[in-house]
């Protein structure tokens, strides 16, 4: 415990949420992108989380406000469910997550998250509520431990532990010749994709936020590996508004709701019986996808 505490209290908290902040930027990101020009306004309010329920409001959106990328988008994620996205590469999934993150302002409706626009609250506590697990977990050079640890500022070896516990990688972390204190990273112990994952999962359940956004958190990993990892990811979703973007529509079936989003706008949505039912976009892409995996 001394081991990982030490080092973040020595640090200091301010440090800390600096490199936690470029860590989920970096993550949703890539790092060399630039960093977007979102201020806090003075009055800006904490955040106040009820129930968490996300809503986006007839969005627009686009990098080039002359390129749109969303095109009225509006969904309702009520508190405590979970909505996947879904749709072709380029749709725009992954700027729902960026717009909800608030690492853009969006041009037209809104995002509110339990009635709050994003606009109206600090960054700090938007960025507080949101847990990221990304297609990527980007690993620090420093130890498993604290790999984990940074997920929140103060956490004991023993919180370190339930978390990696719930994201079934503590028993892999005890084998390894250092346990919890193992360097890891470039530097280090290089871990599998799928091990890396969980420690990223380890990390957001560490950080216990009321939303979380999985942007395509198994697509990099084996078929199998990926059945492993949904299930941790569903049990870290428990009790949490959730939203998931996904490419592989096997991994959003259970989903209260599913979405499907094409060329920036949404084209329908249900849930997987539903939409299989309706025979449209979700069912032909789910057809495809069941014959790819068969073969
Ligand atoms: P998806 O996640 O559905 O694959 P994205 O939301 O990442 O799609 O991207 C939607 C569109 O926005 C794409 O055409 C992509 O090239 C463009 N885009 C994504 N990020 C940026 C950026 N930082 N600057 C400019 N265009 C971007
Ligand atoms: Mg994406």
């Amino acid at each position: 415990m001394i081991q990982i505490t030490m080092p973040l209290n020595f640090l200091g908290t301010v440090y800390r949420e600096i490199r936690q902040s470029l860590v989920d930027m970096g993550e949703m990101f890539g790092l060399l992108e630039q960093a977007p020009d979102v201020t806090d306004k003075p009055d800006a309010k904490v955040l106040n989380v009820q129930g968490a329920e996300v809503v986006l409001d007839d969005v627009f959106f686009g990098y080039d406000p002359a390129r749109p990328i969303l095109k009225g988008v509006s969904v309702r994620v009520p508190a405590g469910q979970t909505v996947a996205v879904v749709g072709p590469s380029g749709s725009g999934k992954s700027t729902i997550g960026r717009l909800l993150f608030r690492f853009y302002d969006v041009q037209g409706g809104s995002v509110q998250i339990d009635g709050q626009d994003l606009r109206d609250v600090t960054q700090a506590s938007l960025h507080a509520a949101i847990g990221v697990v990304p297609q990527d977990t980007v690993l620090f050079n420093d130890t498993v431990g604290y790999n984990i640890a940074y997920g929140r500022a103060g956490a004991t070896r023993s919180e370190v532990e339930a978390a990696a516990k719930a994201a079934q990688i503590h028993d892999f972390i005890q084998s390894l010749p250092d346990g919890y204190d193992t360097q890891v990273g470039e530097r280090g112990l290089k871990l599998s994709g799928g091990e890396k994952q969980r420690v990223g999962i380890a990390r957001t359940l560490l950080k216990n936020p009321p939303i979380l956004l999985l942007d395509e958190a198994t697509s990099a990993l084996d078929t199998e590996t990926e059945r492993d990892i949904q299930g941790a990811l569903e049990r870290a979703g428990q009790g949490r508004t959730v939203i998931t973007i996904a490419h592989r529509l096997s991994t959003v079936a259970n989903a209260d709701r599913i979405v499907v989003l094409e060329d920036g706008k949404i084209v329908e949505q249900g849930t997987h019986a539903e939409l299989i039912e309706r025979q449209g976009r979700y069912a032909s892409l789910w057809q495809r996808q069941q014959a790819e995996e068969a073969a």
